[in-house]
């Protein structure tokens, strides 16, 4: 691309503009995600819609390869690419809380913490991810998996309007009365559909919560799953707890000489009255041998924040996940082996419980794929060292053979799924895909948004 070409892009933006010569080039190109070590011609730092659209119109009008980032967390790096345009929307994170409306504002490149470090000053909360660093615009955009699916759903159930820059460059405004089409693909359909600039969400009173991780001996986890499991079953909406195959972090609430061990575990989470915790809690704890754990009253930000240490930028990961209708006996015994062996303190899998108000919205509602799935699996290797690469994405991919023939589903979440599963996007959708298809025929006929997980234009 010549510089004099983009030099017309940077006159025409407020936010920075940065291409390979520049000193802060190498930071601004990186994302979460070191395996995606890649060269764009040019990052914009947008500042505004009109940033924004400056760079769609520019990316569009070149032909260049465009890659939008909010918090630059996905698995497949899809937040930055080789020789094209990024637009990043990192400088756009305001939270603009209405208390009395139950209403917040949130810029496109706002993570989890901003999003929850404002509302929670008025002790309210959104649904979100389990890792603050993660961009609330890919989580919503995808769906949203976290603490408070149980009993508020998942993100974009909250979702109340978003302003949308789309591929012509125009500005729209898709809510259940304003482009419901547009509106519905948003929540699930990931970010295929155009550039949310601000979301609009519903906030639920939720301040301080009971929860934490509850670490068994891993000769548990059958009985632990199980315990856990059927607790879920009965109790109230306002516990969550997922279950997790790991090695014990290095924390004070573990034993030292246990630091490292394969373990399994339950991070756990009462948004009812504290009173009555002990009472939704106390029976996961019996459900094994504890070898630490860390359950008490603390702020909801805190808990929803307290695994970034174990997770931090610049680490290279692999991802794998599925959906599953039940944790049955077949699907139990399948997890042992792999999940068994979790290959550092980093890596691990997870069982996540959906159900409660996930199931409250019907099917059709929202693109999001599989709201009849009991649980959502995530296998994520992370580890800092390249060199162990292929042994970890072994695990990964072992660990997924061995538990997808126990399914009952095709796809997965697209959230959780990395590069090399991005032809199972039908799958991900199933019935929603070919509306998902013609979507996006409307609002990006020429697929300038196709670095996703992505779903050409219908013919
Ligand atoms: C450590 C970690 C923890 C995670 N935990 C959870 C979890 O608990 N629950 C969960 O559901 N998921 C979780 N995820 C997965 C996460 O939801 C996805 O990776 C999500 O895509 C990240 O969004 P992002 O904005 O940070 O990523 P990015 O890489 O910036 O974007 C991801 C995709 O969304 C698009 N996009 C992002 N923002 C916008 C926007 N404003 N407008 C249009 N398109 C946009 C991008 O183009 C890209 O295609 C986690 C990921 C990581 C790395």
């Amino acid at each position: 691309m010549p510089a004099d070409t983009l030099e017309d892009l940077g006159s025409r933006t407020r936010g920075p503009l940065i291409t390979p010569g520049d000193a802060d080039y190498d930071r601004a190109r990186a994302v979460y995600n070191a395996m995606h070590d890649r060269r764009p011609a040019a990052i914009l730092r947008a500042r505004s819609d009109a940033d924004v659209m400056a760079g769609v119109d520019f990316a569009r009008e070149h032909d260049l390869d465009l890659a939008v980032r909010g918090g630059g967390h996905s698995a497949p790096g899809y937040g930055t690419c080789d020789d094209g345009l990024v637009i990043d929307l990192s400088e756009m994170r305001y939270v603009r809380v209405d208390p009395s409306a139950r209403r917040a504002w949130v810029g496109g490149g706002a993570t989890i913490g901003d999003v929850d470090h404002a509302t929670h000053a008025y002790g309210l909360a959104i649904p979100a991810g389990f890792v603050s660093t993660t961009g609330v615009g890919g989580l919503t955009l995808g769906g949203g998996i976290g603490y408070l699916n149980r009993s508020l759903g998942l993100t974009c159930d909250r979702l109340v309007s978003a302003d949308v820059i789309t591929a012509s460059g125009d500005r729209v405004t898709a809510s259940r009365d304003q482009n419901p089409d547009l509106f519905w693909a948003l929540r699930g359909g990931g970010g295929n559909f155009g550039i949310v600039t601000a979301f609009e969400f519903e906030l639920s009173p939720v301040r301080e919560i009971v929860g934490g991780p509850i670490v068994f001996e891993l000769e548990a986890a059958p009985d632990v799953i199980r315990s856990w499991r059927d607790h879920l079953r009965q109790a109230p909406r306002e516990l969550s707890a997922f279950f997790g195959f790991h090695r014990a972090p290095p924390l004070p609430f573990i034993p030292e000489e246990r630091h490292g061990d394969n373990v399994c575990l339950l991070v756990t989470c009462w948004t009812g009255d504290p009173a009555e915790a002990e009472e939704a809690i106390g029976p996961l704890r019996a459900a094994g041998p504890v070898v630490g754990e860390m359950v008490g009253p603390m702020p909801y930000p805190v808990l929803q924040s307290s695994f970034d240490p174990l997770l931090p930028p610049g680490c290279y990961s692999y991802w794998k996940s599925d959906f599953v209708r039940d944790v049955d006996e077949d699907v139990i015994a399948a997890h042992l082996e792999p999940g068994g062996r979790a290959p550092n303190v980093h890596s691990g899998a997870h069982l996540y419980p959906l159900g409660g108000a996930v199931t409250d919205v019907g099917p059709e509602e929202t693109a999001f794929g599989t709201r009849e799935a009991g649980f959502a699996v995530n296998i994520v290797g992370f580890w800092p060292d390249p060199a162990d690469t292929d042994r970890m994405r072994s695990w990964v991919r072992e660990y997924y053979d061995a538990i997808h023939p126990f399914s009952g589903f095709d796809g997965g979440y697209t959230n959780f799924m990395d590069t090399e599963d991005a032809s199972r996007v039908q799958e991900n959708y199933g019935s929603a895909y070919e509306r998902l298809s013609r979507v996006k025929a409307d609002w990006d006929p020429w697929n300038l948004f196709h670095l996703n997980q992505n779903i050409p234009p219908a013919a």
